[in-house]
């Protein structure tokens, strides 16, 4: 078969398979860009199960980009808290507010105007432009490198300098040029749904007859991928200083992950063990290295079990030990602490108000 022909044959079978398989999604078929572009960025990373009641949330709270725009970036971090990967709402706001003051609020309807757009990279200005603008731009997500790579049988890793370019030349000649953006959503529900990562449906698949890796017994090695990034390991000891209803807390400003959240206060250290060993001694001699020695907490309760976070290129572990105060002590606490910028605040200001990640979070709403 001519690879025209192939391409016919394939984008034939596929219309097919999603009108017999639909997937309905809020934002599926909303032409407006605002929905698009929000529901893309909170998919960035994100499984479309757990993204969804973030899309919700956002839209609900801003329904335009100048509401958006107006957020203060705690309020933003409070809608995003949970979702990780704080960059994306960083970077979202920062797009809202230009699009807001620089673009009179109208979203770009040109592909290179929306990839110029802060935190818009290739896949998700082709996602816009097609989806929102019919533009025929192809996307390529990691969904589309699968099928690809499976039904092509294209060996290239998907993390080769050149694969990008073989990839998206292929994408782009299979691209249903009439209607990108429904022919865009057929790929990529075709690979979250039918070819998966795991246990791909090929026995019952539009594509068997011409897939090459099913023909050639390389569906489980398709994709290939070459390297495996090894994820760094950091260790935290938070410490919980609170009286009654207030706890010493302060927002991560520092360039380093988990900028803009808020945190405990906490050690660093170098090894699980130290964190899985913590005890009541070791509590107290932190303590004893900046409080003065007139300031004695009230309690100090045994370190929790060791919580985990996986973050893109981290895996965060932390314990949290609590330690309570006479009420009259914990402004001269807040004086001697050893890094500055913390404050008290009850815990209904805490709970309402601030976002912490996802690691904290689950400690305090654990409690
Ligand atoms: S036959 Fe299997 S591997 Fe090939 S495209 Fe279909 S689901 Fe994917």
């Amino acid at each position: 078969m001519k690879t025209n022909d192939l391409f016919q044959w394939t984008r034939t079978q596929l219309i097919d398979w999603a009108v017999r398989h639909p997937r309905p999604l809020p934002w599926k078929g909303i032409r407006k860009p605002y929905q698009v572009w929000l529901s893309e960025i909170i998919l960035q990373q994100t499984r479309v199960e757990q993204g969804l009641p973030y899309y919700e949330r956002f839209l609900q709270a801003c329904p335009t980009t100048e509401d958006l725009a107006r957020l203060s970036e705690n309020e933003l971090f409070k809608l995003w808290e949970g979702l990780g990967y704080y960059s994306r709402a960083r970077n979202m706001h920062a797009t809202a507010r230009f699009i807001a003051h620089e673009l009179q609020g109208i979203f770009p309807s040109q592909y290179a105007d929306i990839r110029a757009l802060k935190g818009v990279g290739d896949y998700t200005a082709a996602a816009i432009a097609s989806f929102a603008f019919d533009l025929p731009h192809a996307v390529l997500d990691g969904n589309v490198y699968r099928v690809l790579s499976r039904f092509m049988g294209v060996t290239t890793p998907i993390d080769a300098s050149s694969a990008k370019r073989e990839y998206s030349t292929l994408a782009e000649s299979l691209l249903d040029e009439e209607h990108p953006g429904a022919w865009n959503q057929i790929m990529m529900d075709f690979g979250a749904t039918w070819c998966t990562p795991r246990n791909p449906k090929c026995a019952d698949c539009p594509l068997r007859e011409k897939c090459v890796a099913l023909s050639t017994g390389q569906v489980e090695s398709l994709p290939v991928k070459s390297k495996k990034m090894a994820k760094k390991e950091r260790f935290f000891v938070y410490f919980i200083l609170k009286s009654g209803e207030s706890r010493i807390i302060r927002q991560r400003t520092a360039k380093d992950i988990w900028q803009g959240l808020w945190e405990f206060p906490s050690l660093e250290t170098d090894r699980i063990s130290a964190l899985q060993n913590w005890d009541e001694k070791q509590t107290q001699q932190w303590l004893k290295t900046w409080l003065p020695s007139d300031i004695k907490p009230v309690h100090i309760s045994p370190a929790t079990a060791p919580l985990q976070q996986t973050l893109t290129h981290r895996i965060v572990s932390a314990v949290f030990c609590e330690i309570t105060f006479e009420s009259q002590d914990l402004n001269h606490i807040l004086m001697h602490l050893p890094e500055n910028g913390f404050v008290a605040m009850t815990s209904q200001q805490i709970q309402s108000g601030i976002a912490f990640p996802k690691l904290i979070q689950q400690f305090v709403s654990g409690k």
